[in-house]
């Protein structure tokens, strides 16, 4: 792997705008890389080698005759493959869409493109995003860059690959519960969950409808600020997408963090975190000091139950977000025999459609809304993540923004998880808790283990904030090197 770190966006997009390379150079750079480093990594579920150049082609000659060029002109990018892309199979890591192609493309994935972007291909992640390790994919997991025998976490673990690896300055991921920011601290680049409603979520194929929100991996937190900047903003297609301005995120990086107050939970850190973790979380935090940061101690009662009311509630609706996956309208159909029942071609067409992972969740979502057990679960779910929210009300009535680690470990292996799935759940205490409160959250890398795995500082804003988190992730990046080093 490279040892100097491959241009970011905003270098390549203004070499670009220059006129000093050519987009279908940089694209075909970018397949070259690709498809030599791939085969080992799995990243990609799809490379769409000619549709990419195609576009690339298109941008030069835009730019020959005299075109403005975008604010990613010319940038490759690469979408985890729940993200709809018109004429690329979009599968989301599952059988039951192993043929699905959409018609359109989702409204984040248009607006890249209408700024320059060139789609160079589709990431593997955990089927529907149910999972923090990328291995349940019907195409096989995701390897961890910087040890090709660790997870990159997930669950849009391709995503972060893609970008840790250098075969793409940035890319798109979804984050229902942390699989943005999770695999992001696991491989060692930045990546943000924006406010719910803060993107569009129209062509992303729903796993927790309340909870999902499409965001950027990117190497510097400046290229997220960009992407952000790109797919942010009203959606006539989504309805929750809000008219809440927009802000400027590249000028919210003036590297001025003097007064902002930073928010502890120190006693939700106090158990579980690995030493490497915590050490690199408190030297992080005296970096964010020595820049004119406070720190104050913030409470968050409830954020130990966090990971309960995540998975009831994300579970809940799965199982109906889901249940349109029948073999009727579009996706997987069993093959039929004679005399079969639709009852049977429904259960056939789920049964070998759907992985194991997908399968637990859809029958624990359904047990938790049904009739006997709906206010014992769902019901008191719902009613936790209000004090949950409360309590980050509170923390930010005293503080700007709230630190804590993205994950309690580095990243770990390969199948160590795969048959505790309660211990899989555990790798997202830090993450959940934003998706309930809706609040946007950025991982920066801030560290390795002793072994040389990357570590994640997170922060977490108060509600469309975003500004102040990639102002403070930014300055950050701007007194420390951990984001330039490569695998
Ligand atoms: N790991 C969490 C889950 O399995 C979060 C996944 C996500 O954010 N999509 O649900």
């Amino acid at each position: 792997m490279s040892a100097t770190p491959p241009p970011t966006a905003r270098a390549l997009r203004d070499a670009l705008a220059r006129g000093d390379r050519r987009a279908a150079d940089v694209c075909q750079e970018a397949l070259d890389t690709t498809a030599a480093r791939d085969g080992a990594l799995g990243a990609f579920t799809a490379v769409a080698v000619e549709r990419a150049l195609a576009r690339a082609h298109a941008l030069d000659a835009a730019r020959d005759a005299g075109a403005a060029p975008g604010p990613l002109h010319g940038v490759p990018v690469a979408i985890k493959d729940n993200i709809s892309t018109r004429g690329i199979r979009t599968t989301a890591s599952s059988r039951i869409l192993a043929q699905y192609v959409p018609a359109f493309d989702a409204t984040a994935v248009a607006r890249l493109e209408a700024a320059g972007a060139v789609i160079l291909g589709k990431t593997n992640c955990d089927e529907f995003g149910m999972g923090s390790s990328t291995e349940n994919s019907a195409f096989g997991p995701t390897r961890n860059p910087w040890a090709l025998d660790r997870t990159p976490g997930g669950s849009s673990g391709g995503s972060a690959v893609a970008v840790a690896a250098g075969l793409v300055p940035v890319s798109l991921g979804s984050d229902t519960g942390g699989s943005i920011r999770q695999p992001a601290a696991l491989c060692g680049v930045a990546g943000l969950k924006p406010s719910y409603g803060r993107v569009s979520r129209y062509g992303l194929l729903a796993y927790g409808s309340s909870l999902d929100q499409i965001g950027p991996f990117a190497r510097t937190v400046e290229d997220a600020a960009l992407v952000l900047g790109v797919i942010a903003g009203a959606d006539g297609q989504d309805a929750t997408a809000t008219a809440e301005p927009v802000a400027d995120y590249l000028g919210a990086l003036t590297g001025d963090i003097q007064g902002l107050r930073i928010g502890v939970p120190r006693a939700f850190l106090a158990d579980g975190v690995a030493p490497a973790v915590l050490a690199a979380f408190h030297t992080s935090l005296e970096v964010l000091t020595a820049r004119g940061a406070t720190l104050v101690d913030v409470d968050l009662p409830h954020a130990r139950y966090a990971i309960p009311v995540y998975y009831l509630i994300a579970t809940a609706e799965a199982s109906s977000n889901l249940a349109r996956y029948d073999g009727v309208r579009f996706g997987y159909r069993t093959p039929l025999e004679p005399g079969d029942t639709l009852r049977q071609m429904y259960e056939r067409t789920r049964d070998e459609g759907f992985g194991p992972e997908v399968k637990r969740r859809i029958m624990l979502g359904t047990y938790v809304l049904s009739a006997g057990y709906y206010d014992a679960y769902y019901l008191k779910a719902q009613q936790v993540r209000t004090l949950l929210r409360q309590d980050y009300e509170r923390a930010f009535a005293v503080a700007d923004l709230v630190a804590m680690p993205t994950t309690p470990t580095p990243a770990f292996r390969l199948g160590e998880k795969t048959d505790d799935p309660l211990a899989m759940y555990l790798a997202d205490i830090f993450t959940v808790s934003a998706n309930l409160a809706g609040l946007p959250a950025l991982s920066v890398p801030c560290g390795f283990s002793e072994d040389r795995l990357p570590i994640g500082l997170q922060l977490t804003g108060r509600m469309f904030d975003e500004a102040t988190l990639l102002r403070t992730g930014d300055a950050y990046q701007r007194d420390t090197n951990w984001h330039t080093a490569t695998p």
